[in-house]
């Protein structure tokens, strides 16, 4: 008999899979780190990335992301915090490569939004928040950079309310601010949390529990503000309800300084306690996968050249239900064919390391799996089944896109094709251009050309030009037989992208609004945000 325990969904209880989102700069590589820290995960910040200081990105694997300081690709952290098995995936920050924070953000359970505290929310954060809502997923708000001067946070919290429309419900206050930040309150429990400041911030910061009566002789006129401002929030529908904030209505507000570690470990507990574990999804035709049904999973990222050594394509899948083994035999669903999964493994950051058993909530990573591509379905034993796939965004950048050198036509489409399947750009065929030739290039962000450009030169060794297209507007149009309607001059044209959809594209509203009048049954719709 199996002597492992194969209960999936005590398993599945036991996991939590989330992300952090974050305007650019918020802090979320720091915030990483310390999460990792505080679970032991590392013993030393900057130990993720290989290097020292705290000045690292979790993924900075090209180049180009050190040229430029960000973190385009994600990376997922696994560890065990309390009994609790975690998978941290992380996003790009850059509103350029927001896509790919929506398919992350379609593979978790729940999301840390961070807050720079002297930003509050910004134009992207806002956006972020959207997306979380359009997939009813519960929000963690962490107000970061604590320790520098901010805004108020009862600013703070009236911000969120207003703008994001979810409820703060704060889970800490702080007690003073910048320099004279020294913890916080624990609104569950009126005990303060003391931090002790650690030069560099490389180790986790000792910490202390103090009673309320302590608390208040040690910080005088800070604890008493905070306590205050923690009552009015409360008394004005902030206290905690566990279930508003499953709902996605209300949103557990912390506060914290990553770069010093101050703050994070209550994040941690929180999820642990109180962020929902695995739940049952829906396939594409709307019924729930249970837990326990057989493995299914479905691919949520794929990404290549992690290892500058060999260039190797890692695809990262998201277990839905079931027990994966290493090395058992699985269906892609999308293409029917078999895949054997002998090569499973788990990153944490640059470091991987063989993975032999997961569970759903668990992220796996599928290494040299060439065949799969992102929103594919696997399946083990049992009827087929297909999640639903990921949208994609609408784009707003055209370019089209030619080999500078001719001669390596094979390794510029070979190359186009692989960016494709990463989903790095869309890929499009002009059918005024005529089929065959320079494929056109769409994007949601320009910076997504950048690193289509810098890969295809650097990595695949087939340098490409880009002759730039003048539309912004883009919608899809439904009836084939009207595509001469919109495919007429410069100022629009039609694109076909090569998942099969006819997108009608115009220089500007302007062309859009043209068209229309003069032609009032043309057929077009709008691909807000994204399309199935
Ligand atoms: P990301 O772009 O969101 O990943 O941001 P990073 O983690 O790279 O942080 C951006 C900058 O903010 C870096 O210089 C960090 O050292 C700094 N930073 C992050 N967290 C804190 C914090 O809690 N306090 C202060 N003072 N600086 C922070």
């Amino acid at each position: 008999m199996n002597s492992r325990v194969t209960d999936v969904p005590y398993e599945a209880a036991r996991r939590r899979a989330f992300a952090v989102i974050s305007h650019p700069d918020a802090g979320k590589s720091t915030l990483t780190e310390a999460i990792a820290l505080h679970a032991k995960a590392i013993t030393e910040a900057g130990a993720v990335h290989g290097k020292a200081g705290r000045r690292a990105v979790v993924s900075d694997w090209m180049r180009m992301e050190q040229a430029r300081g960000i973190s385009i690709t994600s990376a997922v952290l696994r560890f065990s915090y309390r009994g609790t098995l975690i998978n941290l995936v992380d996003t790009p920050g850059h509103a350029d490569f927001s896509e790919d924070t929506y398919r992350v953000v379609s593979a978790v359970d729940s999301v840390v939004m961070l807050l720079d505290a002297a930003k509050g929310l910004e134009a992207q954060t806002l956006k972020l928040f959207d997306v979380c809502r359009s997939h009813g997923l519960p929000v963690i708000t962490f107000v970061n950079k604590w320790d520098r001067p901010g805004r108020d946070a009862l600013d703070l919290c009236d911000e969120l309310a207003a703008r994001a429309g979810l409820q703060p419900m704060p889970l800490t206050w702080p007690i003073g601010q910048a320099g004279e930040f020294h913890g916080v309150l624990d609104c569950r429990d009126r005990t303060m949390v003391r931090y002790q400041r650690i030069a560099g911030g490389a180790i986790a910061a000792p910490e202390k529990r103090l009673e309320s009566a302590e608390a208040a002789a040690q910080q005088g006129v800070a604890w008493w503000r905070a306590c205050e401002e923690a009552d009015l929030l409360a008394a004005s529908g902030g206290g905690f309800d566990h279930e508003r904030f499953l709902a996605a209505e209300a949103s557990p507000v912390l506060f914290g300084a990553a770069l010093l570690n101050h703050g994070v470990r209550p994040l941690l507990d929180f999820l642990v306690d109180f962020a929902p574990a695995p739940r049952p999804r829906m396939d594409a035709t709307r019924r729930p996968r249970y837990l326990d049904a057989p493995f299914s999973a479905f691919v949520f990222k794929v990404q290549t050249g992690m290892n500058p050594a060999h260039r190797d394509q890692i695809a990262f899948a998201r277990v839905c239900s079931g027990e994966f083994e290493r090395g058992m035999v699985v269906t892609n669903g999308t293409t029917s064919r078999p895949f054997a999964t002998k090569y499973a493994q788990q990153a944490f950051g640059r470091q991987r390391t063989t993975l032999d058993v997961a569970y759903p909530g668990d992220v796996i990573g599928l290494v040299n799996a060439t065949a799969l591509r992102v929103g594919d379905t696997l399946f083990g034993s049992g009827p087929p089944v297909r999640f639903p796939r990921l949208p994609s965004f609408a784009p707003a950048h055209f370019a089209v896109a030619r080999p500078t050198d001719i001669g390596r036509g094979k390794q510029f489409s070979r190359a186009i094709a692989q960016l494709r399947t990463e989903g790095v750009v869309q890929v499009m065929r002009s059918q005024r251009r005529g089929q065959g030739t320079a494929p056109v290039l769409a994007a949601v962000g320009p910076m997504q050309f950048d690193v289509a450009l810098h890969r295809m030169e650097w990595e695949f060794g087939a340098p490409m030009t880009l002759e730039h297209l003048p539309y912004t507007v883009v919608r899809r149009l439904s009836d084939p037989s009207q595509r001469s309607l919109v495919d007429t001059g410069r100022r629009s044209e039609v694109l076909v992208r090569d998942d099969g959809m006819e997108l009608a594209v115009f220089a500007g509203q302007v062309e859009l609004a043209v068209l229309q009048r003069l032609w009032p049954d043309l057929k077009l719709d709008h691909l807000v945000g994204g399309i199935g």
